[in-house]
């Protein structure tokens, strides 16, 4: 009943204006295919006047159920069959998954997500089906079940105890997954540990995973000899882990003969070889002897001054300088181990880190 009351006030309501307008539109043009249904049997004259949701054409219910937000959707999964069905296609999940995490899924979590499920077809003993040759949506259809949706209990206050069987391969079952805080993601943290003074303008790697109650997310990092947790990371703190350069890769910096005085970027550091990277915020700098802005050849230099703002002038944090040539890393055990640099490309990625600059500047 509490079903039933949830889509009679959320959705079905909505769907059956859009029903009787339907119904209404096909009443006055008589259309063929109407007509055709009318043929095969002798009705009733009252059952004449109803239609069903479902006697709507394909495209036109289509376009309904593409309205539907994702609790919705899930809601409707419970009416009949047919409903669910068309409820679970991931064309209608792709859009509440691109919208709500598009840009936290990046290749390093849909690679993630893609061995999670190579992992539950082979304990479900499907081996055969579990190799995964592109990035198209994995086909084979083997479902699980969601119960209870209780992402969708905390949303809206409705108990979905029957559960639900989708297939594991299905978009839905992704965005479940991400919603009931399941699925353990790789991101990258800025400002890790609640803004730790070790750690400000930085960004690092770590397992983060998500919590609908709170709208934030759990993580952990990994590091040599010591793991840390952090709860209530806020959306705007985290962004795509890059499969391209893992935590403990070298990047490889092809920016560095282009670098100058001005340039926003990004730089690796890691305390000991040990350790992972994390990805440091400066700005660069002009050299020592350099006179300033009007006569400034820094940018001709082979050495360039990578500054980290964030710290007092006088701070052993505040500067190092790297040879655009040669560099791969640089540093020793005390300071610390500079790696790959990137320039920073867009206005975004500046602005992001100029929002996470720290209220006082660090020793
Ligand atoms: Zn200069």
């Amino acid at each position: 009943m509490e079903l039933l009351s949830f889509c009679l006030s959320h959705t079905i309501c909505w769907l059956f204006i859009v029903s009787c307008l339907a119904r209404s539109i096909l009443r006055t043009n008589g259309l063929p295919w109407r007509r055709a249904t009318k043929n095969k049997k002798k009705k009733i004259p009252e059952e004449e006047n109803r239609m069903s949701l479902l006697d709507l054409p394909d495209l036109t219910l289509d376009c309904i159920l593409e309205k539907l937000s994702p609790s919705e959707l899930c809601a409707m999964t419970s009416v009949c069959s047919e409903l669910k069905d068309k409820c679970v296609s991931d064309h209608l999940w792709e859009k509440h998954m691109e919208k709500k995490w598009g840009r936290l899924m990046g290749d390093a979590a849909v690679k993630e997500w893609k061995s999670h499920v190579d992992t539950l077809m082979l304990c479900l003993g499907d081996s055969s089906r579990s190799s995964f040759s592109n990035t198209k949506w994995m086909r084979s259809r083997i479902v699980a079940n969601l119960k209870p949706f209780s992402w969708l209990s905390r949303n809206h206050g409705c108990d979905y105890r029957r559960g639900s069987q989708v297939a594991i391969d299905s978009v839905m079952y992704w965005y479940s997954n991400l919603e009931n805080g399941k699925f353990w993601f790789p991101a990258q943290v800025y400002n890790r540990e609640n803004g730790h003074v070790g750690f400000m303008m930085s960004c690092y790697d770590a397992k983060v995973r998500y919590d609908c109650k709170s709208d934030t997310f759990q993580a952990r990092y990994s590091a040599h000899g010591r793991r840390a947790a952090e709860e209530k990371v806020a959306w705007q703190r985290l962004r795509p882990s890059r499969i391209d350069t893992m935590s403990r890769d070298l990047h490889v910096s092809d920016c560095l003969q282009g670098l100058r005085p001005g340039d926003h970027f990004e730089i690796q550091w890691r305390r000991t070889k040990e350790f992972p990277y994390g990805w440091w915020y400066g700005i660069v700098g002009h050299l020592q002897n350099c006179d300033g802005e009007e006569n400034c050849s820094c940018h001709a230099d082979e050495n360039v001054v990578m500054e980290f703002r964030q710290f007092r002038p006088e701070s052993p944090w505040r500067a190092t300088v790297i040879n655009r040539k040669n560099h791969r890393e640089t540093g020793n055990e005390t300071d610390g181990f500079y790696g790959g640099v990137k320039k920073l490309g867009t206005e975004e990625e500046i602005t992001t880190w100029k929002r996470l600059w720290p209220a006082q500047v660090l020793e």
